[in-house]
């Protein structure tokens, strides 16, 4: 039953992806989320209701404009797939719960603050404040988790990432973390508390380490190259959600 329920909640996934599609895009160009329908970026022209099912037109069209030819980028069905999956393991995981309310929320923000901040390295305060006071809501109105918890989730993710920028800073006397990622955090620790939020900032960090080692190898970054942290935070706070409890007893049981 639970496999039925799961594959219900990837088809929303889709469609809930296919929104945010919408939400990335047109936020970076400061226009209205939802009026009018969508178009394509190339030739302009509106999408028809048949070309617009999220993965499956893609396919269809061999990912291409069915009136100009121009091709449409890959990023669209893997935003669609990607929360998709995440809002499945999500479920997965912890059932038709407040949890899974809960987190579903955060995840829905956190992948469009993410493509919006590697496309254009800011987090947007019309995504992380509408967060914000959602996570506030959900806090007090269903109290699955205590407002102190919340609160100190935070004040805590919000105070470490600033203190982390502060001391970046004054080592390298540049600007390493700005004051998006700092909102980002504490909006993060609304939904997750504390010490969660640290984990998941840890978790975004080690990811992030990987990521630029790798890069640095493979000579695809060089120093001096600034990257968006957001997306590592939410990368972060992904595996968390999804594996965290069961992370933290493996490395418990390291000593
Ligand atoms: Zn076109």
């Amino acid at each position: 039953m639970k496999t039925l329920y799961t594959i219900w909640i990837f088809l929303f996934g889709l469609i809930f992806g296919s929104f945010l599609n919408v939400v990335i895009y047109r936020l970076q160009q400061g226009l209205s989320i939802v009026f009018p329908g969508s178009s394509c970026p190339a030739c302009k022209k509106p999408i028809r209701f048949y070309d617009n099912i999220p993965l499956l037109s893609y396919i269809l069209l061999k990912g291409r404009c069915r009136q100009c030819g121009s091709s449409i980028s890959w990023r669209y069905p893997f935003v669609e797939g990607l929360t998709a999956l995440c809002l499945s393991a999500l479920f997965f995981k912890y059932g038709l719960s407040f949890q899974f309310l809960n987190y579903g929320i955060l995840v829905l923000f956190l992948i469009p603050i993410s493509f919006i901040d590697i496309d254009k390295g800011l987090i947007l305060n019309k995504l992380t404040i509408p967060c914000f006071i959602l996570g506030v809501g959900l806090v007090l109105g269903f109290q699955f988790e205590t407002w102190e918890n919340s609160l100190f989730g935070a004040v805590g993710g919000g105070g470490i990432v600033w203190l982390m920028g502060f001391m970046g800073k004054m080592l390298f006397r540049k600007e390493s973390l700005g004051f998006g990622d700092v909102k980002l955090l504490v909006t993060i620790g609304v939904y997750v508390g504390f010490p969660e939020v640290a984990i998941c900032l840890f978790l975004g960090i080690c990811i992030a380490g990987i990521f630029i080692f790798g890069g640095l190898i493979l000579k695809k970054l060089s120093f001096g190259n600034t990257i968006p942290f957001g997306p590592f935070i939410a990368l972060g706070t992904l595996v968390y959600l999804i594996w965290g409890p069961s992370l933290v007893n493996w490395y418990m049981g390291l000593y």
